[in-house]
């Protein structure tokens, strides 16, 4: 058993009454957020410009806390002076509100300290009108609805009927396996979802096949490629969706669209186009999740280690060309996926060295390819005149690293990456190992990164 925190959403359908109230509280949600950012910013204007007068540091005005709880604590003083409606919304849309701002000022100083990672944060900006509409729960009366399948609780808005079965989350409450955490209500795309972070506990069954181990590679025209030969087709619906895709983005192109230098604006059948874009631009990438999630359950229920590139996605998504078939098949949500599912079910992921060229390698005789090019889908081995088809020969190259890494490492740790190009890697050569047993190439000795990560 081990303990994870899920997400359950449900696509909800409120009464015209629940819709209002659910925009209050995300309306509060937003009022409290920009409250508190303007204390803030007040705060700070104020001890820049004592301090340009020379004030000395012990005599400038303090400053005001910025966590959510002194947040909160000054919010609950001043809130029947500039909030007299506050008791129309649960607490919670402010508090809600308030954490927000005490985490977005948060990752602001730690990014500029440099104890951030990642891209410079900017400072909060104000919340507008047209800002995304949520509100999280964390306290108070939340979560399904004992009676049917078929309502979530809220607090202050009641049970709002759900238009999908609530019965996955509901199996688990009633077994006592689960503890909803909170709860987040969002307007997306005309449609209101509730999200409840649930703590659930997790007996998975063992792999089937703990000693077995397979590479997988994402392919082009399938959606991914096993090294035991199977090929898993893309999901039925995604290539009508990108029929239709294409279909609405040529007609999008045909209407008058916004453009700042002449300062024209979006006709409203502009509009109307983008949001249906917008609208099959989700089914898309559901209908990939989708197919992404019966492959990498299927991979953590049936191999104990299943071996993944380290695709350097971001860079690969610069190149254009490029990017649209990896960007269309999801590398990184597959990696995502496959990293916290090994978790539950007992298997080990092994993500390959970012360099190793698993598709130029030939999975047969171990030779290195020079070159070779996108457009080539079946790989010729010169040497050993293999043919086989380019991305299965990827992932038996794939999968026979973890039986590399086992023979030349005492032991191999989860996600650890046993290779390094020698030199130059665009230099074909000849692995300098005889086989195995089974009849496939092995390094003799292990080999350490030569560069820090
Ligand atoms: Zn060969």
């Amino acid at each position: 058993m081990i303990r994870v925190i899920h997400a359950y959403r449900f696509a909800l359908a409120p009464t015209p009454i629940q819709d209002a109230a659910l925009r209050s509280h995300c309306g509060a949600q937003r009022f409290a957020f920009n409250w508190g950012l303007d204390q803030v910013r007040a705060n700070l204007a104020q001890r820049d410009a004592e301090r340009s007068y020379g004030v000395p540091d012990q005599q400038l005005t303090p400053s005001v806390s910025w966590s959510a709880y002194h947040l909160r604590k000054s919010w609950n003083q001043t809130k029947a002076m500039v909030a007299p409606w506050w008791a129309e919304n649960s607490k919670e849309a402010y508090a809600s509100g308030l954490s927000n701002l005490a985490a977005a000022l948060g990752n602001w100083r730690d990014s500029r300290s440099g104890t951030r990672r990642g891209s410079a944060i900017r400072f909060p900006r104000f919340r507008g009108k047209r800002s995304r509409l949520s509100c999280r729960f964390t306290t108070g009366a939340f979560g399904l609805v004992d009676t049917d399948r078929r309502h979530v609780r809220l607090p202050r808005i009641g049970a709002v009927r759900t238009h999908e079965s609530t019965r996955t989350l509901a199996r688990h409450v009633d077994r006592g396996t689960s503890r909803i955490r909170s709860a987040t209500i969002t307007h997306q795309r005309g449609r209101w979802f509730v999200s409840f972070s649930v703590e659930v506990d997790r007996g998975d069954p063992a792999p089937r096949r703990p000693n077995a181990v397979v590479g997988v590679d994402l392919g082009v025209k399938s959606l991914a490629v096993l090294s035991s030969g199977e090929v898993i087709a893309n999901p039925k619906h995604l290539e009508v969706a990108q029929r239709e895709l294409r279909r609405l983005q040529r007609q999008a192109s045909r209407r008058q669209g916004p453009d700042r230098r002449t300062r024209q604006v979006p006709s409203a059948r502009w509009r109307k186009a983008q949001a249906r874009i917008a609208r099959v631009h989700t089914a898309v990438a559901n209908a990939r999740r989708d197919g992404l999630h019966q492959l990498t359950t299927r991979l953590v229920r049936t191999y104990g280690t299943i071996v993944i590139e380290d695709l350097n996605v971001a860079g690969m998504l610069r190149n254009r060309r490029l990017a649209r078939r990896i960007a269309g098949v999801g590398m990184g949500e597959l990696r995502r996926q496959i990293d916290y599912k090994t978790g539950w079910a007992g298997s080990r992921v092994h993500v390959a060295d970012r360099w190793y060229p698993s598709s130029r390698t030939c999975s047969g005789c171990g030779v290195v390819k020079a070159k070779l090019r996108l457009s080539e889908r079946m790989f010729h081995c010169e040497h050993c005149s293999l043919v086989l088809d380019r991305d299965l020969n990827a992932a038996r190259n794939l999968a026979q690293l973890v039986s590399e890494v086992t023979a030349g490492m005492s032991s191999p740790s989860c996600g650890a990456t046993g290779h390094e190009p020698d030199g130059n890697p665009g230099q074909t050569r000849i692995a300098r190992a005889a086989g195995t047993a089974t009849g496939r190439p092995t390094r003799s000795t292990p080999r350490r990164k030569a560069t820090a990560a």
